[in-house]
């Protein structure tokens, strides 16, 4: 018999319940008895939704963070919160998010806010995490307290019950040696410390009379040092012998070299990500010793479509017969990355829905195939039927195949993507047309998105307000905003990207190929959730996305406005993508795509655009040695997209919040003309990168902190650009903000830019 388990259940709730509840309590609305208690009966309710796994998993609920959790369950907390008394949720909420509720905060022994713990990206998904902090003094402490409560509600509803852990390896590895005296040269260091609180926790669990563990090592599918792989055999040998039994999770990766590694740790099982490393599965089957059990994760748990359940099959029954009773079954990874459940979408157009898996669907794939290996296919023929008919539907389906898209890819050709000229030619030719000061003054695009658009939406969206009466609210803060640019006496200006509700969702809706769900939300972190719009079917542009736009803007002013674009690499990391091509060519249609949009702008008088690319470097795969992969065909859509207008037209693209220095010179590669990036809360030292590569065409880098509500001082950018001109030539730098301004206050923006427009000033009279 095969047994089921799953790693993890999207903890938000299906109508975003916890994120309100969050929200409530820090607003001071609700009490904290009451969070609580909304806790319990979302775990209640997921683990009914399970009850038909032989085993659930257990502690993969948190209030904010699942790795938050296992520091607080560690006993690492930063020193900054050590200080406060208490409810512990409290002291939790301080760590996450800097602070906790509003009538918790007033009795708190101190002022109230601390410093955020640092969020950074689970691996290659679009969760974010809370970094743990270390310190060459951090001590651990175990506190069994979460546990505890979480493995008592479980027991109490008969849950089978499978606590879940992130595996010591893989805590060290996503902590962080913060700064200063005292700072810790080598997180292995602590390895030590960490070891007797795990082996603790494990002693806790037996206890507890549980017996399977989960432990979660998603490292070992990245690329490990000797030293790191060595932990790994001096953690796991120190954990035998704890009386319960360990199942070792890793997902998003093939192990590759780490899958010797992870067969000869003395577990009891090992779960391997069946989507990323289906030809590992056999394999790890050979080394695995005769005891140990193997976890094959068969369904997608980081993609919204349904299973071929009969060809998963093809391949999973001969394991069966290998393995027997030692094969288990679950989702590749956590559920937490796919929205709950596909039945609450009834505005999804029916064919597409029938295409779809959400967690709760997938748990149900999960049980067909595990019925099929235990008592044969013909237990389920129906279900089987039924899944291979949606599997040929939408494999041939006219709204997926779109041959005039296909035939547009074949004539793609590398010229396609090249430039008449080099950048030094098409500068002179771009400098004659625009006529623009030194140090030219422009930001990134959205301006604040203010009460009245918000309103103009959504009364647009229920009908209150027509197609015209929306257009006119639209182009009225256009015009609010080229006037205010004017006014502040900026150079190159921008419409302001009021009629955009997110950057990618609005050009996902104008493209063929794309659909919308209504419920289809995914944490991101906290209580903020995105809903990744689904990419289905081959892209195509039936009209112009932003020419009237952006033209009538033009019109308003003689300054050159710039076209604002997403870029195809952007599109295609936020959204759901389909998986029955390589994404690459996924990303080729949008960039084929949105290169009809650059050519449409340039026809219609259009003499600067820019292509927003900000999610260019998350895209990257978690092993470098795949990272030159990816970024050839990024790069190259990017060059598709951008590259097939005139010299004078000037092209721009915009990235934010990355590390630089490893990709520096695929963004050189880009060939824009032009380059905004954030720098501002570095103090420049991002533009090192640049320096150190010799980056060739023109950079902004980022002056004013857009995240802050703090106004930079003239002053301030002043010495911020003359720190960059120290590194990048002063003809090749424009004064920008950080990134887009549109979670800002007007009040806040224009003084801002006052001061931004001035240091311009300052600069070019100092010049030379
Ligand atoms: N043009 C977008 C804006 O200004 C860019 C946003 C981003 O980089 N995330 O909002
Ligand atoms: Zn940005």
């Amino acid at each position: 018999m095969v047994t089921t388990h799953n790693l993890g259940f999207p903890r938000i709730g299906a109508q975003r319940e916890l994120k309100f509840g969050l929200e409530r309590y820090w607003k001071g609305e609700s009490s904290r008895d009451e969070l609580k208690a909304l806790g319990a009966q979302l775990r209640a309710r997921h683990w009914n939704d399970q009850r038909e796994l032989d085993l659930a998993p257990v502690g993969d609920f948190a209030f904010y963070d699942q790795v938050l959790d296992m520091s607080f369950a560690l006993g690492n907390l930063p020193a900054r919160v050590q200080g406060f008394h208490g409810d512990k949720l409290d002291n939790y909420f301080r760590v996450a998010r800097g602070r906790s509720a509003q009538g918790a905060e007033e009795h708190a022994a101190c002022c109230g806010g601390v410093a955020a713990g640092e969020m950074t990206k689970w691996f290659d998904t679009n969760y974010h995490y809370i970094v743990p902090e270390f310190t060459a003094e951090t001590a651990f402490n175990l506190d069994t307290s979460g546990f505890l409560e979480q493995l008592r509600e479980a027991r109490a509803q008969g849950v089978k019950a499978k606590p879940v852990i992130i595996g010591p390896i893989t805590y060290l590895w996503l902590g962080k040696a913060k700064d200063g005296p005292g700072k810790l040269a080598d997180k292995l260091a602590l390895l030590p410390r960490l070891m007797p609180v795990y082996r603790a926790l494990l002693d806790y669990f037996k206890v507890m009379d549980v017996e399977w563990v989960q432990i979660d090592e998603p490292v070992l599918v990245t690329e490990l040092d000797p030293a790191w792989r060595a932990a790994f055999v001096t953690a796991y040998q120190g954990f035998e012998e704890r009386g319960v039994k360990l199942l070792l999770a890793t997902y998003f990766g093939q192990l590759k070299e780490n899958l010797e590694l992870a067969c000869s740790l003395p577990v009891d099982g090992l779960h391997i990500d069946a989507i990323n490393a289906r030809e590992e599965v056999a394999l790890a089957a050979q080394k695995l010793p005769a005891h140990s059990v193997l976890s094959v994760g068969a369904i997608n748990g980081r993609n919204i479509w349904k299973t071929d359940l009969n060809a998963t099959l093809d391949w999973l029954e001969p394991l069966a017969q290998q393995l027997g009773d030692r094969l288990w079954l679950a989702p590749s990874c956590s559920l937490l990355h796919v929205p709950v459940d596909l039945a609450s979408e009834a505005r999804l157009d029916a064919e597409i829905r029938s295409w779809l898996a959400f967690a709760l669907q997938k748990l149900d794939e999960l049980k067909v195939l595990a019925t099929a290996l235990n008592a044969g296919r013909d237990r389920v023929t129906h279900e089987l039927a039924a899944n291979a008919a949606a599997i040929a539907a939408r494999r041939n389906s006219p709204r997926v195949n779109n041959p005039a898209v296909k035939a547009a890819l074949a004539r793609i050709d590398a010229n396609l993507g090249n430039r008449q000229h080099a950048y030094a030619e098409r500068a002179t030719k771009q400098a004659a047309l625009l006529k623009l000061p030194a140090y030219p003054t422009t930001t990134i695009g959205s301006f604040p998105q203010t009460a009245e658009i918000r309103h103009a939406r959504s009364q647009f969206r229920s009908g209150a307000l027509d197609q015209s009466g929306y257009q006119d609210a639209m182009r009225k803060e256009i015009e609010r905003s080229v006037r205010e640019q004017e006014a502040l006496g900026l150079d190159v200006l921008v419409h302001g990207e009021a009629e955009r509700n997110d950057m990618v969702e609005y050009f996902g809706e104008q493209l063929d190929g794309y659909a919308f769900s209504q419920f289809g939300w995914v944490q991101s972190y906290g209580s903020r959730c995105v809903k990744p719009p689904i990419l289905f079917g081959d892209i195509s542009r039936p009209k112009a996305m932003t020419v009237e736009w952006i033209s009538y803007a033009q019109s308003l002013t003689n300054k050159p406005m710039k076209g604002m674009l997403t870029g195809p690499v952007t599109i295609l990391n936020w959204s759901f993508v389909r998986d029955d091509q390589p994404r690459s060519v996924s990303c080729y249609q949008l960039a084929l795509a949105i290169r009809e949009e650059v050519l449409d702008l340039e026809k219609a008088g259009v003499r600067v655009v820019q292509i927003d690319e900000a999610a260019l470097r998350e895209g990257l795969p978690l092993r470098r040695a795949q990272w030159g992969e990816y970024l050839r065909w990024a790069v190259e859509s990017f060059r598709l997209t951008a590259n097939g207008v005139r010299d004078e037209t000037q092209i721009h693209t915009h990235m934010c919040y990355s590390e630089f220095n490893d990709i520096i010179a695929s963004i050189a590669d880009m060939d824009a003309d032009v380059i905004t990036i954030e720098t501002s809360r570095s103090d420049m030292e991002l533009l090192d990168a640049f320096d150190d590569f010799n980056y060739p065409n023109e950079i902004g880098p980022g002056v004013y902190d857009i995240h802050s509500p703090n106004i930079p001082t003239q002053q301030h950018i002043v010495q911020l650009m003359r720190k960059a001109a120290e590194r990048i030539p002063a003809q090749r730098l424009w004064v920008n903000p950080d990134c887009g301004l549109k979670t800002r206050q007007w009040s806040e923006v224009l003084p801002a830019l006052t001061n931004m427009v001035a240091a311009a000033k300052t600069l070019r009279s100092q010049a030379r």
